[in-house]
């Protein structure tokens, strides 16, 4: 019962209305108890001093009943007042206090929430929490709510505001490229040839390339896209994927095979966007990996999972950068990616869809110059 009554306001709002009722009651009694003998001995006695005097000098009664009735009314009426009186102002004082402690977070609350609007984002409402956190009320799970909202704006907004930096970032490059070399052009410094344009040209083609990659992103990130999950064949996907960059490999003369065992489980996916993630990883794979090198797909069942391996002889990654790989922007050699027109995108938004599967992807290297190994993690169809 007390504990309904701790998670429940509207519980707490009776109950509190019952206490102010008693207390009015109470002192209502009391008062009563204490005024009522005081004021009836004060009129009667009043009424005694009376009545002797107009006997001592006629001898005549007076109507007896009538005066001690209209003095037994006043009495009472008197000490009634006073008692109406104390309790009113008594339960005025505990509604007071009581709809004060009711509305205090709610008045929190507002201002926090009007702090947010101007843009305060670290605003939070203080919340006092119970032993037992089961025991929270409806305005305290309120506030809870409104602080993990807090929370999430908060988070956007610096993701925001950092999105808006990097892509600051990534487009100053190509478009100082392309304003130098506009001026070398201008200024006669440069010369009009085919391979002076040919490199503003290239610069343009980053930049689009770049906005193409964060359109994307962006469309991932905010999840404005639908998964078609379907059971499928993870060898038929790698297949499709080694015919489309076949050409690529032959021409930088890297070997890339695959060894996936017949049989294989089918995993539930979305074959366009699992395509999306081979075509990124193996992509990789040749742009990492000299001429002469090698390129591996790999795929086998553990537990509940279908694993997929795409593993290069390439130029490795130091452990330091391990980690960071998957975030947007981030490229291990920023002037060599950049100079290929890695936008350090491509991992990320791949990190996103294999998670849209309830996958994990993550990659392994046992340093510069010594290959690296990508992992992807599916789950089986049922
Ligand atoms: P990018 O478009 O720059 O390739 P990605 O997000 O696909 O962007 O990759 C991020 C960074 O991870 C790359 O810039 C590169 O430094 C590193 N990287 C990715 N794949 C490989 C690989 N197979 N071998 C070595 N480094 C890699």
């Amino acid at each position: 019962m007390i504990r309904k009554i701790r998670r429940h306001l509207g519980w707490k709002l009776f109950i509190s209305y019952l206490i102010i009722i008693v207390v009015g009651a109470i002192v209502l009694t009391s008062a009563a108890e204490l005024a009522i003998p005081r004021s009836f001995d004060r009129h009667l006695s009043s009424m005694a001093s009376m009545m002797n005097g107009m006997m001592g000098e006629s001898g005549v009664g007076i109507d007896l009943n009538a005066d001690l009735f209209d003095n037994f009314q006043a009495a009472v009426n008197e000490s009634l007042w006073l008692a109406t009186l104390s309790s009113f102002i008594v339960a005025i004082v505990v509604s007071l206090f009581v709809s004060r402690r009711v509305v205090a977070p709610i008045r929190e609350m507002m201002s926090a929430s009007q702090r947010i609007a101007d843009g305060d984002y670290d605003k939070r409402v203080k919340i006092s929490l119970p032993p037992n956190l089961d025991d929270l009320d409806e305005l305290a799970q309120l506030a809870i709510s409104f602080n993990q909202m807090a929370e999430k704006l908060e988070k956007t907004e610096m993701m925001r505001s950092q999105l808006i930096g990097d892509v600051a970032h990534e487009l100053r490059t190509p478009l100082s490229a392309i304003k130098g070399s506009m001026e070398g052009l201008i200024d006669g410094v440069l010369p009009a040839q085919v391979e002076t344009f040919q490199q503003i040209h290239r610069e343009t083609s980053r930049l689009q390339r770049l906005v193409d990659d964060l359109q994307e992103l962006s469309r991932i990130e905010a999840g404005s896209y639908d998964l078609d999950i379907q059971p499928q064949m993870i060898s038929r996907l790698v297949e499709n994927t080694m015919t489309r960059i076949g050409r690529q490999y032959v021409e930088k003369d890297v070997h890339l095979s695959n060894e996936i065992p017949e049989g294989l489980p089918m995993v539930n996916v979305d074959g366009d966007r699992i395509s999306q993630v081979l075509l990124n990883l193996v992509g990789n794979a040749l742009q990492y990996t000299p001429h002469g090198g090698e390129v591996s797909i790999r795929a086998w069942h553990e537990n509940d999972e279908v694993l997929v391996e795409i593993k290069d002889t390439g130029v490795g990654i130091p452990k330091e950068h391990l980690p960071h790989i998957f975030s947007r922007f981030y490229r291990v050699d920023k002037s060599r990616a950049r100079a290929s027109g890695g936008s350090g995108i491509g991992l990320t938004i791949s990190k996103h869809i294999i998670e849209a599967h309830n996958g994990r992807i993550w990659a392994e290297s046992p340093g510069p110059e010594q290959g690296s190994t990508f992992f992807f993690s599916l789950p089986l169809a049922e």
